[in-house]
This record gives C-alpha cells, structure tokens and sequence, in this order.
C-alpha cells in the first residue's frame, strides 16, 4: 500500500461523451479525499485502465497504462478508441495493486445508423446539504443508456445549517478548495453508482465557479481579474472530477465546452455553456458595477435588453452552435444547456395587476435577441424536431416554445426542465406565477427529481420523476407528470 490507504479510488469511476468507437474513462486517485492532494504524492502515478466486453473481465479487448498526474489532481482521463458502436461495455482501473470499482459504459451506434430507442435521463442541481441522493438510485434503476447533468454539480457555499448534511470545507476559491468540495460530492455512493452505471454528458451552470456569475462578473460585480483567478481554479476542478475529453481542459480560466454528441441517426445534443462568455447583465443600475454591489436579479423591461449586439454564448460559440443547428441530421435535436430559455417573466409583488413583468436577469430572459436568434434558426435552418434541456430553476417546467416573431403560432419547440436532484426552490406562488406565461403546460417547485426520455424515431416520451422526500436516501419516486413529443410537430403534443 505505497498510497497509505485501503483503496485510491475513493471516489469512484464514470465514463462520459460516448462516440461510437469509444468514449473517456475516468477516475482520480485520492486515498485520502478530504486532505490536500487527496493524500497523494506529489508524483505522476501510473495507473492501469481495462475495457471489457463482459463484466468478469475474461475477454479485456483494450487496456493500457495512464499517468495520475497531480498538475491534474491525480485525475485520469483515458480516451478509449477502436470500440465497436451501439455496444455495452465494463471497465476498471488498478494502481498501487487495487483494483477500482468496475463501471459500465457503452459506445454511441455508429454515425447515421438507424436507432430504434434511446433512454436517457437528465438532471441538475445536487446541492449537497439540501438532501441526498435517492434520485441517482432511481435513475440507476431506469437503466438509462445516457445520462445528461446539466449544471450545479457542486454548490460552493460555505457549510450551511438546516440541511440534512453540511458541506465539509469553508467557500473554496482556489483548486485545493474546489478539489476538497468536489471530493465531498464524489464520496456519496449513490452518486458513484450513477457513474458507474453509464457513461455521462455534463455541462456547467453557475455553482460550478460562484452563484449567478455572467463571464467575469460574480454576483457581487466584484473585481473581474479576481474572479477570473477563481474561476480558472473552478474550471480546473470541474474537468478534473468529469469524464470529459482533453480537448475540454481548461488553459486559465478558458475552457471549450460545447461540443456535439451524436446517437445514430436518431438524436444529437448540441451541449452549450451560456456561463463563461455572457455579455453584461440587462437593465443593471450603472452603480452596482462602479461600487461593486449585489446585481439586480428581476429587472424590469429596459430597451438595453433588446440590444441585438448583447450575447448569451458569446460570438463565437454562437456561431459555431446556429451552424451546427443547420447541419444536424439526427432526427432529433437536444439543445442541452443550463439555464430557462423559454420566455419567463415574474410577477411584481407591488404590482400583481401588471401580470409577469420582471425578468430574471441571470436567465436567458435577460439576453432576449440571442435566443431569439436560435429560435429563428430552428425555423430558417429546419433544424429536425428541437427539444431543449435545462436545469437551473430547481423545478419541473414543461414549455412550448414559440417563434419571437409569430406568438400566436403553432410552436417550433419544447423546452422540459427536470427538476433539481436536492436542490431547493423556496418560492410560494412560483407555480401560480409561472403559469402566467403563456407557452407553460407544467410547473412545479416543491417536487425534486428527474426527467426519464424515451425516444423513438415515432415520438418522444417525457416523464418528470418526482422524488416523495429528497431529504431521505430511501425516498420513493413517482411519475408526477407525462409528455409527448410527436416527430414533425413541434412543442408538446400530449400532456397527463
Ligand atoms: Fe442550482
Ligand atoms: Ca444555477
């Protein structure tokens, strides 16, 4: 035992972004997660990685040896090749002599096969201290071939009361608090055996780095090169505990995310961050920003909001995200993502009367004209069936959406958010003031979860899986709402 502990793998092994001749395997070795370097030396360590075809390892068809390197936090991200498509696979690690725990895995079918059915499940928001993880067992037991995190893996909070656990660091802002905070996350088993049920599409959302933060700005528009110093340490950390590929590394506090992931001819997931390149926050009283207070969050209507030249995504990836949305053809087209992007106002407490007329600022509702310029190029570019999946509210909307320039048309996409996996929204009347939107068919807050897809080249079928109490482990789940989406008929076709 060089490593001074019964096993390195302390936290687990998951695959993720599955192609179809391979995909990334993960772990990180820290014998001691919650110490500094998670108890390793401070040398690259080798570590032998496995790919079978069955679960007993007796026919390993690839391995090889990988170096936990400790600039990457012992981290190991094996991008496996020359698998064949649409097949399951197993997986493990050894280092030190111990094996890790085996995972299972599959390869994406081949490009344009055709693809009878796809599940996969979706989630966001697993705030540590607010419940635990009753919804992974759940989704382990859907036996999804996906699944989808679409943001708030870690919260960065300092430890907290009134939860049913508490955080075991103070706020991280650099790697090793970040590392330690993900280490306090990645020990729960259930989480693990999430991981090590399939492989996982991720992107981030805001608790990633610090709440609400718009690019350089933090919530507290404090000062902009401090926060990028925290948010390169916060990136590092997030690809360093993820099975996402080389090519998402970050180099300070840049990191490219978004990518495309194909399933056959069936589906593609266009996977964005509208986090780290957003634009200047709408409607904002120029004070905050001078004397680096809190940003305003609901904002009223103000004509710099509509400014065309405001961005969500940044230019670049905008462009790269309108063009892929003209090239895809997959039958469908998953807009993976973090934040609301159906239009979604509030209502002002002082004047109920207006109906819902506070934007959330934070939320594609305060970057109006670049969403609106995806909704246009769903149309222009006949982008087949667009579905988009969010997180963020820590609640269950199902949404149609409508084209900006005809709103009173027949919608040209759905938008379901799958509930948060604890975390919690805390807002009376939020279900009575959402359905003041038009385009919303279902909202609900006070129910944790996640969302099961079942896709066919027919249809499409949602259900939102509502947990009967996230503050227990062995909660039961039910299904608390269903959907439809018919192929060729955009927005939601069957609500129960
Ligand atoms: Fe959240
Ligand atoms: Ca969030």
């Amino acid at each position: 035992m060089l490593l001074g502990s019964d096993t390195p793998f302390t936290l687990g092994v998951a695959s993720g972004e599955p192609s179809p001749d391979g995909m990334v395997l993960w772990t990180r070795l820290a014998p001691h997660p919650l110490e500094a370097g998670g108890g390793m030396p401070p040398r690259r360590v080798p570590v032998r990685w496995q790919v079978a075809e069955d679960e007993g390892f007796a026919r390993v068809i690839r391995s090889g040896t990988a170096a936990a390197d400790p600039a990457a936090g012992h981290s190991v991200h094996v991008e496996v090749s020359g698998l064949r498509p649409a097949r399951p696979y197993f997986y493990r690690f050894v280092a030190d002599g111990v094996a890790s725990p085996v995972g299972r895995t599959r390869t994406a079918p081949a490009p344009g096969a055709t693809v009878d059915h796809l599940r996969f499940c979706f989630g966001s928001c697993q705030k540590y201290e607010a419940g635990y993880y009753a919804a992974w067992r759940h989704i382990v037991a859907e036996d999804p071939e996906l699944i989808l995190f679409l943001g708030d893996y870690i919260y960065e909070n300092a430890p907290g009361n009134g939860g049913v656990r508490r955080h075991l660091n103070p706020e991280p802002f650099d790697v090793a608090g970040y590392r330690i905070r993900y280490a306090t996350y990645k020990m729960d088993p259930l989480l693990q055996a999430a991981h090590a049920a399939a492989p996982w599409i991720v992107t981030w959302d805001d608790h990633e780095v610090a709440n609400d933060y718009a690019g350089a700005l933090d919530e507290h528009n404090g000062d902009p090169v401090a926060f990028l110093t925290r948010r390169a340490a916060a990136y590092q950390a997030y690809w360093e505990h993820l099975p996402l590929r080389a090519a998402a590394r970050p180099s300070g506090p840049d990191a490219r995310l978004y990518r495309t992931l194909d399933w056959g001819a069936l589906a593609q997931f266009q996977v964005i961050d509208d986090r780290q390149f957003r634009g200047a926050r709408a409607c904002q009283p120029p004070e905050l920003l001078a004397e680096h207070r809190d940003y305003l969050v609901g904002v009223l209507d103000c004509p710099q909001r509509h400014d065309t030249s405001r961005t969500m995504l940044g230019d670049v990836q905008e462009r790269w995200l309108l063009d892929a949305l003209g090239k895809t053809r997959t039958q469908w087209n998953f807009l993976a993502q973090q934040t609301l992007m159906t239009p979604f106002a509030m209502i002002d407490p002082r004047h109920p009367e207006q109906g819902a007329v506070v934007h959330p600022a934070d939320r594609w509702e305060g970057y109006p004209a670049a969403r609106d310029r995806i909704f246009r190029r769903w149309v222009d570019a006949k982008t087949p069936n667009p579905v988009v999946l969010s997180g963020d509210i820590h609640a269950f909307t199902a949404t149609d959406i409508h084209h900006p320039d005809h709103p009173d048309a027949a919608p040209v996409a759905a938008e379901f958010v799958g509930g948060s996996i604890t975390s919690l929204n805390n807002h009376p009347g939020w279900r009575d003031e959402a359905k003041a939107n038009p385009g919303v068919r279902f909202a609900e807050n006070e129910v944790r979860g996640y969302a099961r897809v079942d896709l066919s080249g027919k249809g499409s079928e949602v259900l939102f899986r509502g947990l009967a109490d996230a503050r227990n482990p062995d909660s039961a789940v039910s299904t608390i709402a269903r959907f439809e989406v018919e192929s060729g008929r955009a927005g939601i076709a069957e609500a129960s």
